[in-house]
């Protein structure tokens, strides 16, 4: 390897976000420019910690898929990154490098088809953007794809793979299965990192990831006000802010200041020019302008809650025991992030229904990943749904992380039109 690790995850640090935080704290530019510079400085700080273990080495670098969290690895001092939240991180600073990774994926022999999140991730191993780590852990959740992107992973790194068998049911046994894996696993970490699990270490981090969660509930009870008082073009990055940082504090300070800030703007009844309340299926465009920005100056209509921000909406864990941590873990990790594409669809809708009632939507905007044969499907029956319930429902395909597949310009005009054609 002749680059240094995350070359380019150090260019959008130092080219990108510090000079944007620089900025915001001259001139906050708007009402919501003070939650937006610590939104970006939470990013700045995660990315900066990355780089820094990537190229330092002064603890062991863990890679773990999206359907585990960061705590029981942080018991042992080590180094958790999640490799697929960085890729709506590179997507929406470095468009450029989207469009490297994936060609030198596709270059090197994998489907096209394959879904970009793991193309991504294997573009950036080629490409020497991602440093050696000392074990991978993943899972059988969510995807298929995801399922074939790790073998790829495995034979580019020389790094010992762990895998968890993951429940496709969200019920009390699914979740004592997934931590019965969890608990074998540990030896594997007290091998790497040399130290005796130690049951108190944990709960204080899971109580600390607990006072996040918290607030981010808080938060999500917040954005059910109408009009929402929650700025929509943060909801935008909150989730790639917090996924690879819970359990540690900064993290939970930033959920402190998130909810604050959107609690302050209810008691002052801020103006928020509301008129389309949207509620987003599957992931937005992470490149170009901010749309849920866009979608508020030019509409009025607000994003009240989109499919990542429902990953965050996760029950305290219980603490009083091994067995009540790792059973939260295990809830956490497997409806974290795309977790839930594990479930049969009729799970799936369940949670769709509930966002209707809680957010009192006017109309679903439902955005369909290329390479996600998790959410096509579903597709039919939340357009059904939608019929016979009578919400105005978008659908369009797309790739939220390469721009070359559909524009931002072609995804607006679409966006454009629908509220036009149902006089929204
Ligand atoms: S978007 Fe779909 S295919 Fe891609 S990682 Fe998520 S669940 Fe898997």
């Amino acid at each position: 390897m002749d680059k240094k690790p995350f070359a380019k995850l150090e260019e959008i640090l130092n080219g990108v976000l510090k000079p944007a935080a620089a900025t915001l704290s001259q001139n906050p530019l708007s009402n919501d420019g003070p939650l937006m510079l610590k939104t970006v400085e939470i990013m700045s700080r995660n990315i900066e910690e990355a780089v820094d273990v990537a190229r330092n080495r002064q603890k062991k670098f863990v890679w773990h898929e999206f359907c585990l969290t960061p705590e029981l690895f942080l018991a042992f001092d080590l180094y958790p990154f999640v490799g697929e939240t960085h890729t709506s991180i590179y997507a929406r600073y470095l468009q450029d490098a989207i469009g490297e990774f994936i060609d030198a994926t596709e270059n090197a022999g994998v489907p096209p088809e394959v879904c970009s999140m793991d193309k991504v991730l294997i573009g950036a191993i080629l490409s020497d953007e991602i440093p050696q780590p000392d074990l991978i852990v993943t899972t059988s959740a969510p995807c298929d794809s995801s399922r074939i992107g790790y073998q790829v992973m495995e034979k580019l790194l020389d790094a010992p793979m762990h895998r968890l068998d993951a429940p496709f049911t969200n019920d009390a046994d699914a979740f004592k299965y997934y931590a019965g894996q969890m608990r074998n696993f540990i030896p594997v970490l007290e091998e790497l990192s040399g130290k005796k699990f130690d049951i108190d270490r944990l709960r204080e981090i899971v109580e600390e990831s607990n006072r996040a969660l918290e607030y981010l509930l808080e938060w999500d009870l917040l954005r059910r006000l109408r009009p929402s008082p929650a700025p929509p073009s943060i909801l935008l990055n909150v989730y790639a802010a917090v996924n690879n940082c819970f359990g540690k504090p900064h993290c939970t300070e930033y959920c402190k200041a998130l909810y604050e800030f959107t609690r302050e703007r209810a008691e002052s009844g801020a103006a928020t020019g509301e008129k389309i309340r949207v509620v987003w299926q599957h992931v937005p465009p992470q490149f170009g302008d901010n749309i849920y920005g866009w979608m508020a100056d030019e509409f009025g209509a607000v994003v009240v809650d989109d499919t990542r921000c429902g990953y965050l909406r996760q029950a305290p864990i219980d603490t009083s025991s091994l067995d009540s941590m790792l059973q939260g873990l295990a809830r956490h990790g497997l409806n974290m992030t795309m977790g839930k594409n594990r479930l049969p669809a009729r799970l799936y809708m369940a949670d769709f229904l509930r966002a209707r009632q809680d957010y009192s939507l006017d109309c679903v905007i439902v955005s369909a990943h290329a390479g996600c044969k998790h959410c096509w499907p579903l597709i039919g029956i939340y357009r059904d749904f939608a019929r016979t319930e009578n919400i105005p429902f978008l659908v369009f395909d797309d790739d939220f992380l390469d721009s070359r597949v559909v524009s931002l310009a072609t995804v607006k005009n679409k966006i454009e039109q629908f509220f036009r054609t149902m006089k929204l």
